[in-house]
């Protein structure tokens, strides 16, 4: 009964170790739990293409309400789809390196069943993205085209203004209801966790869970690098404010991040933080961090390049270039589509996948790692969050009372 009240990551971290014992002990026959994570990715699968259309309808129109913000608005759009593509060469670079997936000896059976699309060529690609009926994307989750048709809603919603309102709030509302359901679809991943990992442990032995450990080395390594190079030096060059400062001033915010792995969670101390501690202006921190919780995930971004390279190397596959290239590309459309609640960007995560046609199947070897990875990724969503902050800030002159941020610094540590 305890076990079911703890709160989830306890139970995923009870499931997984659960799992590995259970493949240990009972071999190949406890396939017989493999439909358990069968559900669980058919679930996390129903999702994508209604949370994906919802999600993105509302980020794009929330980028569109920005041409009211003009200047602040691109920066700020700006500063995020650049630091969301380094993010995603970093995280593909840094899981090429460290090669979490390679040498690992799985049936050939499972190799030759995995075939990688052959690339169409470029122009018949980028023709593609555009569905001849909407509606047959969505019923065939053709994730290009489903991006196609959300992100011109988004902007046809902010176009037409007035009139556009009730569809607005319908995408509104049904985002919502979709992050509710991703909600109980995580509360699920105990069990999907337990029905995917045993079965893998019980066919490849212990030995498959060293790549895993390398994944989150990787994932961590990745975002450390990321802050460290991108934001640090974005935050110094544009507003002239210490990094030391900023990464202290965040930290509260961070430490909530890393804990509830919800960025929208997050969204309040970020804000706070952003104002109290690292002294921008209400009128930018609430612009950008809400837009940014809503359309900015390096974090993400980064753990879906490693994904993707762990994935492709677990099978064997390599990635040409015009799949690198869609991978970055589908990366930052995902990062703009998921939502700031736990185990989103492992749902985006199918999109990237099927979008460059690698098994889907191979979520299961990291859903049972996701949570933790989770943690890493949506402290470094949020802290790019709070950088485009400081960084827009500094570019407009928006640093409300900085003396008085500075003072208030001064006054702490004369009380200390
Ligand atoms: N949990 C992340 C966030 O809230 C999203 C993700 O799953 O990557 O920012």
């Amino acid at each position: 009964m305890r076990l079911l009240r703890a709160n989830l990551l306890t139970q995923i971290l009870i499931a997984f170790v659960i799992a590995i014992t259970l493949g240990i002990i009972f071999g190949e026959s406890i396939e017989i739990i493999a439909p358990l994570g069968d559900l669980f990715l058919r679930l996390i699968n129903f999702i994508i293409a209604p949370l994906v259309l919802a999600t993105l309808v509302i980020g794009v129109a929330s980028i569109g309400d920005i041409r009211s913000l003009g200047r602040v608005g691109s920066k700020t759009v700006g500063f995020y789809l650049i630091t969301t593509a380094i993010a995603i060469i970093i995280g593909l670079g840094l899981a090429f390196l460290i090669s979490p997936g390679e040498g690992l000896s799985l049936d050939t059976a499972v190799t030759e069943e995995v075939e990688v699309n052959e690339s169409e060529g470029v122009i018949q690609t980028l023709l593609n993205i555009v569905p001849e009926n909407p509606f047959t994307a969505l019923t065939q989750g053709e994730m290009l085209q489903i991006i196609f048709f959300a992100i011109f809603i988004g902007l046809a919603i902010t176009v037409v203004g007035k009139k556009a309102d009730p569809v607005h709030r319908f995408f509104d509302g049904f985002a919502e209801i979709m992050f509710w359901i991703t909600g109980v679809i995580m509360r699920f991943a105990p069990i999907g966790i337990l029905g995917l990992v045993a079965p893998i442990i019980g066919e490849y032995g212990a030995s498959v869970l060293l790549p895993l450990l390398k994944v989150i080395l990787a994932v961590a390594i990745a975002c450390l690098l990321h802050a460290i190079i991108v934001y640090s030096s974005s935050i110094k060059v544009f507003s002239g404010m210490n990094p030391f400062t900023f990464f202290k001033g965040i930290t509260p915010a961070a430490v909530v991040a890393f804990s509830t792995a919800s960025s929208a969670g997050t969204l309040p101390v970020t804000m706070k933080n952003t104002q109290e501690n690292l002294g921008v202006s209400n009128k930018i921190s609430s612009f950008v961090l809400p837009l940014g919780a809503t359309i900015n995930m390096d974090g993400t971004a980064i753990y879906q390049g490693v994904a993707v390279m762990f994935i492709a190397q677990f099978y064997g596959l390599e990635l040409s270039l015009m799949q690198i290239l869609t991978v970055v590309l589908m990366t930052v459309l995902a990062s703009i589509g998921t939502a700031g609640v736990p185990g989103a960007g492992m749902i985006m995560l199918a999109m990237v996948l099927a979008s460059i046609g690698l098994p889907l199947e191979g979520i299961a070897l990291i859903a049972g790692i996701d949570r933790i990875l989770d943690m890493f990724r949506t402290t470094v969503n949020i802290v790019g969050d709070a950088s485009a902050s400081v960084v827009v800030a500094g570019t407009e002159g928006e640093f409300k009372e900085r003396s008085a941020v500075i003072d208030s610094e001064n006054e702490a540590k004369r009380k200390i």
